[in-house]
């Protein structure tokens, strides 16, 4: 049983300031950390690992210090660690980024076979959730997204069930190996690192990889060549200039507060009862 996690160091976003003035992210002096949402995918992988005697393999895309990320999933337990860092690398979107982290887990599969690659739902600076879909289209995994739980895995029938959230409920899937999952929020709860562990994890021989090593030839579908999203801004939502008001209380029924929030909406937008009115074929 072989595990890839792909993980991301981010800047902590609960640190991060908008600057007053100019209205631009401050990201001087803020500390960079494992993706959040990462954490829960390392956890369950180690979880596997443990249940099976797998063997769990990290790899991150990204500047040198993104070395410090993966130093911390070994000191969780994760075997293996591979940095995929090369300047072409840079300004990377979804696609590029996709396409280079599933070339590298094309060569990490050549060096042992592959059966789960986790990712997490999604990064708190990019915010898209594209990388994982991205990865398992490139290397025609079976993809299981907001994946909650994992009921069950068979490897002799090469089998996997999970749980995932769905809107208005959960859904309990199965499918064969092998899979790419992305692995929700708050599912598990993530391991404190053993004091040998940390050790391992300060020794630990990385795996630095260049494009090369990845096998990557065709520099255009990399980094900013290999990129065709343009984020046009980036800004700060403008604060509320009112703060928002109550329309009811904890006693009001349904009706109540329906009744409140339209006569709210009519007193202050004088032209909307006509119009609704209007719309409606009734005089108001
Ligand atoms: C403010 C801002 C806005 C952006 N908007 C866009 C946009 O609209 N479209 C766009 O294409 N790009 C955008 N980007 C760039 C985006 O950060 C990169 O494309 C990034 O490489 C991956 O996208 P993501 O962070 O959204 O990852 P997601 O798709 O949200 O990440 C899902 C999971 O994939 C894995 N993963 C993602 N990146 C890596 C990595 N480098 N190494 C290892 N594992 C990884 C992690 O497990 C992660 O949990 C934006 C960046 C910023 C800072």
């Amino acid at each position: 049983m072989h595990i890839v996690v792909c993980i991301k160091q981010v800047p902590d976003s609960a640190q991060i300031r908008v600057h007053p003035v100019t209205n631009t992210i401050m990201r001087q002096g803020v500390p960079a950390i494992v993706n959040p949402y990462d954490l829960y995918a390392i956890e369950e992988a180690l979880r596997l690992k443990d249940r099976c005697h797998g063997r769990v393999t990290v790899l991150s895309m990204g500047p040198p210090q993104a070395e410090t990320a993966l130093r911390k999933a070994i000191s969780f337990g994760a075997d293996e660690a591979v940095l995929l860092t090369d300047r072409s690398f840079a300004g990377a979107d979804t696609l590029a980024t996709s396409y280079a982290l599933a070339a590298a887990i094309g060569k990490i599969n050549e060096e042992l076979p592959v059966d789960l690659v986790f990712t997490g739902k999604q990064t708190i600076d990019g915010d898209t959730a594209q990388v994982g879909p991205g990865i398992a289209k490139r290397l025609g995994l079976e993809l299981l997204t907001y994946v909650s739980q994992i009921d069950a895995l068979d490897l002799e029938r090469r089998e996997i069930v999970v749980r995932r959230r769905a809107e208005g409920g959960v859904q309990v899937l199965k499918t064969r190996l092998p899979a790419l999952i992305t692995m929700l929020e708050g599912t598990n709860e993530v391991r404190f690192a053993t004091m040998a562990n940390m050790f391992r994890a300060a020794r630990y021989d990385l795996k630095v990889w260049s494009k090369e090593d990845a096998g990557i030839t065709d520099a255009t579908k990399i980094g900013l060549k290999g990129s065709p999203t343009v984020v046009a801004k980036v800004f700060a939502p403008q604060p509320r200039s009112k703060p928002a008001e109550l329309v009811g209380n904890e006693t009001s029924s349904p009706q109540d507060l329906a009744v409140n929030l339209i006569t709210t909406l009519f007193a202050r937008h004088p032209n909307l009862e006509s119009q609704f009115a209007k719309n409606a074929g009734v005089s108001p």
